[in-house]
């Protein structure tokens, strides 16, 4: 029936887990330049997997994180070498008189199994991709 029955176990396994890389987002200052919010130079969270964790009693201004919100799925993702989200990592704060970067570093891989973070089945294995 489905060709993941032909399979061995350990081929099953492999074809059932993905990598993510943990990140972490660190307050830069730029050299000349005020950081007119909040910043505190070094101030940092980490990402892994779908999850943020703050140092304790570490905060971090919420402007700024909504900024690098929508990026962080995709640094998280394995990316192409030329792909600008490979190269990029420094991300400016959103008010435009402030001297803060925020630079993304992915620090490891962590990888995932795909029944472990949803409900949806995956799909059938074709045989061949012809059209
Ligand atoms: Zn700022």
């Amino acid at each position: 029936m489905s060709d993941a029955l032909n399979q061995t176990p350990d081929q099953n396994e492999e074809a059932d887990t993905f990598v993510l890389w943990d990140l972490r987002v660190e307050t830069r200052a730029v050299a000349g330049r005020e950081m007119v919010c909040n910043h505190a130079e070094g101030s940092y969270f980490e990402v892994r997997g779908e999850e943020l964790h703050f140092p304790s009693g570490q905060p971090f201004p919420m402007y700024p994180l909504a900024a690098l919100l929508p990026l962080l799925p995709a640094k998280q993702r394995p990316t192409d070498a030329a792909d600008w989200m490979t190269t990029d990592t420094d991300i400016a704060c959103p008010d435009p008189h402030c001297g803060a970067i925020f630079r993304i570093t992915r620090i490891a891989r962590r990888t995932f199994r795909h029944d472990d973070v949803t409900v949806v089945p995956m799909p059938s294995p074709t045989p061949s991709s012809g059209s």
